[in-house]
């Protein structure tokens, strides 16, 4: 990487989990804190609780449900949110990315949040960092009721904040959402290596990758 030409780029679109922020909060959130909690709830070992929880998440895997604060809240019986606060010590933004916001700030491109996460987690995310400073506008597929890895999103984005394809960035660490922006046609596309700084970097063959966003600071 990379070959980032910002003469080509006129707007900015950014993921929020495991792009602009670091994914670890997210996997041990859902991977360790709740497991436990539901755990206690339902009087459960937590190897079976996990193993129950996991099997939830992979039916709604994919789909706005997923993403969704009150529908885990329901479906678990357990208050998402709070236990969210309760390790939101563990929220924190990936290296340089103040930086390349600042910077981009400054060469007046639009910077919008193109996210799948609801509108509380972007609440709760936004109090605990400064990224959220430096948005021009937040898209939460929640509002447009389709999931970021359906060409449905991207039609819909387009009619409520209109972009051209051949002119827009968007980074994100899913490869499904970055194969969906692919098939509906955008030129640049970048992949976080590394979205859970807890975790080995990935192996990304599919698309130009970004190390840091250190690396794709702009000076016009
Ligand atoms: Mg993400």
């Amino acid at each position: 990487m990379n070959n980032l030409n910002w003469s080509d780029i006129h707007t900015v679109f950014l993921d929020m989990d495991g792009t602009l922020l670091d994914l670890h909060f997210d996997n041990y959130f859902w991977r360790e804190h709740v497991p436990q909690h539901y755990a206690k709830y339902k009087h459960l070992s937590l190897e079976i609780a996990k193993e129950q929880f996991y099997a939830e998440c992979k039916a709604v895997e994919g789909t706005l449900n997923w993403y969704c604060v009150d529908f885990w809240t329901e479906k678990l019986g357990l208050d998402i949110a709070l236990l969210k606060e309760e390790v939101a010590h563990l929220i924190a933004e990936h290296p340089f990315v103040i930086e390349f916001l600042q910077a981009v700030k400054k060469t007046q491109r639009p910077i919008i949040l193109v996210t799948n996460a609801h509108q509380k987690s972007i609440d709760l995310k936004m109090r605990k960092t400064m990224f959220g400073e430096y948005l021009d506008q937040v898209i939460s597929s929640h509002d447009l009721g389709f999931p970021k890895e359906t060409p449905e999103f991207w039609h819909k984005l387009q009619t409520i904040y209109p972009f051209e394809l051949a002119h827009t960035l968007l980074i994100d660490d899913s490869l499904s959402v970055l194969n969906a922006a692919r098939e509906y046609g955008f030129q640049h596309l970048l992949v976080v290596r590394n979205p859970d700084t807890k975790q080995p970097p990935r192996n990304l063959d599919d698309f130009d990758v970004l190390e840091s966003f250190a690396q794709i600071i702009p000076n016009k």
